[in-house]
């Protein structure tokens, strides 16, 4: 059955009555249909936005705190359903997609409170009659553009301020993972017609069209550098906002007094979660070399016992890639790395009990410098290259010797060590001693080609929030200063 999409608070097929499949990334069977959405069907949906706009802006903080936790509550009522779908079209174990599910949750449960203590200033005035303030106000009809890799929470994280925030929205789903998204509109059942919208079809027919619509106001983009880099010259070109969290090459340091007992894993998940593909995985592993020995033995002993699988199945650690054109690219990436000399300690092919389903087997990779593109361009995949350093100094040039600045981790129980790295690394985000924590009170964003935009926290609001200064003089109209100085 094919599903609809939701567009003014109804559901609905594209205009063209088009749908295309969405497939089971493990199984390659087809698993459902969704509504083929062309610029037409954008344009809907941005009129609908905006006429939403006006009454959406002006619903109370109090209220619209009501409206956003019933959100959550509607998320959290049907998450088994849905972190069954998630899985089906994602490939993630079932148990991230309860992960996934929970935090989107928990994030509209955030910033329903948050929104509450939108303030602006009151800054002094010219004169003892006036009042000068700062005031925050919405934007207007935000687009949230959103990835596969995880695509309730990328949208949660991006729907949640902008709603806040009092702006309207139009969610794009990827072509890839449009499911769970379209199952969600129930979630968004008890908001006024059109304040929130879902248009599926694929990036360059409705997801340009609401970058270039002159009645969408601002572009919140989660994706590739390569399409970011599209949005930005469009939007460039008509000087619209836009607010973009890219890829990543996040570094992973391994310094000499690391628990190895601890490393082991914490750089095995910080690699391999979502089987690598995530913004923020490990793809570069730096090991002091007076522990990259005992470090490489137990990692590869660690990732050939971690079992590939349908993410529906219980035992499942790793599920597939999300289609064939990315285990394409990870095996290319691989394939360069060994015909110029790298190690392949474990991995390094298609695992062969698998006659379905774009598996990859997890990759450890030794031998391997900057002058390799696995070290250097954003792999999304299983593999984990492992370089060795002799110095902390060395450590550092090597972590800021990449294009992107998302993340980067550290293992060590020196703080000299700790506070040379948090203050000398560029990225947005430093995990020390604690790989893949998620916290909803702390910006999420990149430095570099990664993105400027931060995501979660006070700062996630403030994205979705414009500043007006407002002159009053609330005891006389009066004419224009200069007006006085010039008739004296
Ligand atoms: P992608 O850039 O191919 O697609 C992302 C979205 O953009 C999809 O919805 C797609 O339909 C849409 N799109 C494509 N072309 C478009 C265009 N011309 N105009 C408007 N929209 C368009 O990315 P992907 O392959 O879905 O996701 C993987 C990428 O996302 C990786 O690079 C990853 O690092 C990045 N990512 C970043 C973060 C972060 O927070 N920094 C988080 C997750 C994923």
């Amino acid at each position: 059955m094919t599903q609809s999409m939701l567009i003014d608070g109804a559901r609905v097929p594209s205009i063209t009555g088009e749908a295309f499949d969405v497939q089971d990334p493990a199984t390659e069977e087809v698993i459902g249909q969704v509504p083929l959405g062309n610029e037409q069907d954008a344009r809907r949906a941005i009129a609908a936005a905006n006429a939403a706009f006006k009454g959406w802006r002006t619903t109370t903080a109090h209220e619209k705190a009501a409206l956003l936790h019933e959100v959550a509550h509607r998320m959290r009522a049907r998450s088994e359903e849905l972190a069954v779908l998630l899985t089906r079209e994602s490939g993630k174990p079932l148990a991230e997609s309860h992960d996934e599910l929970t935090w989107s949750a928990a994030c509209f449960d955030y910033y329903a409170e948050l929104q509450r203590n939108t303030r602006g200033r009151v800054i002094p005035s010219i004169e003892p009659s006036q009042l000068s303030l700062v005031i925050k106000e919405p934007y207007g009809v935000v687009a949230a553009i959103v990835p596969w890799n995880y695509p309730i929470r990328l949208m949660a994280r991006k729907v949640a301020p902008a709603l806040a925030a009092g702006n309207t929205v139009i969610i794009k789903p990827s072509e890839l993972t449009p499911l769970t998204m379209l199952a969600c509109a129930e979630i968004f059942d008890h908001l006024p017609p059109g304040v929130v919208n879902i248009v599926t079809g694929f990036g360059a027919t409705v997801g340009r069209e609401l970058v270039c619509s002159p009645d969408t106001h601002l572009i919140a983009f989660t994706g590739s550098f390569s399409t970011g880099r599209e949005i930005a010259r469009l939007a460039a070109e008509r000087v619209k906002r836009i607010h973009l969290e890219l890829g990543g090459k996040d570094a992973f340091i391994v310094a000499e007094d690391a628990d190895l007992d601890v490393a082991v894993p914490g750089v095995a998940w910080a690699a391999l979660r979502n089987s690598g593909q995530r913004c923020t995985a490990a793809e570069r592993i730096y090991v002091h070399q007076s522990v990259v020995k005992p470090f490489t033995e137990r990692l590869v002993d660690y990732v050939r016992a971690l079992r590939l699988g349908h993410g529906l199945e219980p035992t499942t650690d790793l599920g597939p890639l999300i289609d064939e054109r990315y285990r394409r690219r990870v095996e290319r990436y691989v394939e360069e790395a060994h015909q110029r000399g790298a190690h392949i300690l474990t991995g390094g092919r298609r695992p062969p009990q698998f006659e379905r389903g774009f598996f990859y087997e997890p990759t450890v990779l030794a031998g391997v410098d900057h002058s390799f593109a696995i070290m250097r361009e954003e792999t999304f995949g299983p593999t984990i290259p492992v370089m060795t350093y002799r110095t902390f100094d060395e450590a550092i040039a090597l972590a800021n010797d990449s294009d992107y600045g998302l993340g980067a981790n550290l293992y060590t129980s020196d703080p000299q060590k700790v506070k040379r790295f948090y203050e000398e690394v560029k990225a947005g985000m430093c995990w020390i001693n604690d790989p893949l924590t998620d916290n909803d009170s702390g910006p999420f964003g990149g430095m570099k080609l990664s993105g400027g935009a931060r995501e979660l926290g006070q700062e996630g609001l403030e994205e979705f929030l414009e500043t007006k200064h407002v002159h009053w003089d609330f005891a006389q109209q009066r004419k224009p200063w200069w007006f006085h100085e010039r008739s004296a």
